[in-house]
């Protein structure tokens, strides 16, 4: 087997209390870099015992952090941003190393990253409670109160950012947490408790336990003294998950699994569009739960418009994700590689006309990589499964629609409701599509752009439950209380 050799990763054990540990039986895993398939590193695998320690030290850790004055815990969430962005490059260079992604994407993760802990900071600053009217002689006001420990598990997509979406509002709440980062990628989130851990976030706030879902993962889940799960994932483990907490009443916030669909209008500016209905496949390697994977196209236009999506995704650059000029760098696993090859002779299969890729490009020197080229599929029809299921790869499937009424009915035509996009010039019809189509977030001239921290993002249907982002997911990490206080009402007698 090939050793990578390029990067010295320095830490791969648990992080627990503050300190970094091995697991307590010992057991390790291997993590690879997607662009070579060489193994990257052995990192600690934790089990039940360790999620133990780990839920044990959080809620110890609980009684300094849930106490702390807002201000004073906005002010070391800040210094752990500072470090983030001190040691971007290490952390870009062993996110790239561990998720096959482009350097030049993963150079924008650590100032994402301390994003979220300075704008959630900043929203438990300013979040109000409120004084609800009463009968005269009460006092009645609400409080947002932390849980406690917060479960916290992740997808390998996003390994670095999604540290920041979930610990943000997490830790700004004055809950303290335990995260699981996903198997492929452990790495980042070890530096990103490295961070909070330097910044001078006391012991025990936030722990990472990197491990495999069903033994890890599920231990989260299922221990009694962890008050709330926040959970990003496919929309299968999200029902596994969702059925384990409810089973213990337990509060979760899951973002799941999509099937967007892009519309494009005749009226549109075609050239953004095109470029846009690209880069929803070609972007991660197609590996966005929001992407427009479904690009739905007005009849009038639909060849013409093809054809240029086609043109630009023969010119892309899939390579080698450390060299500047490529756009497009390695699928996560061998495992995505295969269920990618898969789904693209399914699309044969069904009938549907391959246009571009379907196939692994030649990325020199990678040979052992796991790359595939950005892929088109046209004549697709809604009741296929390369319409219908998350394919989670640069997998872009052409349905054309005749009307405005056809174009909702397809895009409404799946379990999922993630996101969506419209294109059109015509401000009325935006509208009416924005609120007719079932998705928790409705782009128009554009997709997955424009997006801030303040822009709550949520699942409907069987992508999720819950928010995220903005205020809505800050809140989503408090549990509220009223209080009343009786200041000179007469008490009531029998
Ligand atoms: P996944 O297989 O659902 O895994 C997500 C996480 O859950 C991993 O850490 C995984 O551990 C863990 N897990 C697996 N089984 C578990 C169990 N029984 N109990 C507790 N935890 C368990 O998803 P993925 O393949 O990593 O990521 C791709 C999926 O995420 C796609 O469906 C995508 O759409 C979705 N996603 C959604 C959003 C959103 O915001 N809505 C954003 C990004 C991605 P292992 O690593 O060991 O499997
Ligand atoms: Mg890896």
């Amino acid at each position: 087997m090939t050793v990578e050799t390029r990067a010295d990763i320095r830490l791969t054990q648990l992080h627990i209390d503050g300190e970094f540990v091995d697991a307590s039986n010992a057991a390790t895993f291997e993590v690879f870099n997607p662009a070579t398939g060489a193994l990257l590193a052995r990192v600690a695998e934790g089990g039940a015992e360790d999620v133990e320690r780990a839920v044990a030290a959080a809620r110890s850790a609980g009684q300094i952090w849930g106490e702390m004055d807002v201000f004073e815990r906005l002010r070391l969430l800040r210094r752990a941003a500072d470090l983030l962005r001190q040691r971007s490059e290490e952390l870009a260079l062993v996110e790239s190393l561990d998720s096959g992604k482009p350097l030049s994407e993963t150079r924008t993760y650590p100032d994402l990253t301390a994003e979220c802990l300075e704008y959630f900071g900043e929203v438990a600053r300013f979040a109000r409670s409120h004084v609800v009217p009463t009968p005269s002689g009460f006092l009645n006001y609400t409080l947002r109160q932390p849980f406690g420990v917060v479960g916290a598990i992740i997808p390998w997509n996003f390994p670095l950012p999604f540290c920041g979406a979930k610990c943000g509002p997490i830790l700004a709440a004055g809950n303290t947490v335990v995260l699981k980062p996903a198997e492929q990628t452990p790495l980042s989130a070890l530096l990103f408790a490295e961070a909070c851990r330097d910044a001078g976030l006391p012991d025990g706030v936030v722990n990472v336990v990197p491990g495999m879902g069903p033994t890890a993962g599920r231990a989260i889940v299922e221990h009694p003294n962890v008050a709330m799960i926040s959970f990003t994932g496919s929309t299968d483990v999200g029902r596994e998950i969702g059925s384990e907490a409810g089973r213990r009443l337990k509060p979760v916030v899951l973002e799941l699994g999509g099937k967007a669909p892009n519309i494009v209008f005749a009226d549109a500016q075609l050239d953004q569009a095109a470029t846009t209905a690209l880069y929803m496949v070609a972007y991660n390697q197609g590996q966005v739960c929001s992407a427009g994977t479904r690009l739905l196209v007005e009849r009038s236009i639909h060849d013409e418009f093809i054809d240029r999506v086609v043109t630009q995704a023969r010119t892309a650059r899939v390579g080698d994700p450390l060299d500047p000029d490529t756009q497009i760098g390695a699928v996560i696993s061998p495992v995505q590689l295969q269920r990618i090859q898969d789904y693209v002779e399914v699309g044969r299969q069904e009938g549907a006309e391959l246009v571009a890729g379907g196939s692994t490009p030649a990325v020199p020197g990678h040979d052992e990589g796991w790359y595939y080229q950005p892929t088109i599929f046209r004549g697709v029809e809604s009741r296929m499964r390369i319409a219908q299921e998350e394919i989670f790869g640069p997998v872009l499937s052409v349905l054309p629609f005749e009307n405005e009424e056809e174009a909702v009915r397809i895009a409404n035509d799946v379990m999922y409701g993630l996101s969506a996009a419209i294109w059109t010039r015509d401000v009325s019809r935006a509208h009416r599509l924005a609120e007719r189509i079932e998705a928790g977030i409705v782009f128009v001239n554009t997709m997955n752009d424009g997006r801030g921290l303040g822009s709550p993002f949520g699942g409907w249907k069987q992508s999720g439950i819950g928010l995220e982002n903005g205020l809505e997911g800050f809140l989503a990490c408090t549990r509220l209380k009223t209080v009343i206080l009786n200041l000179d009402a007469p008490t009531p007698t029998l």
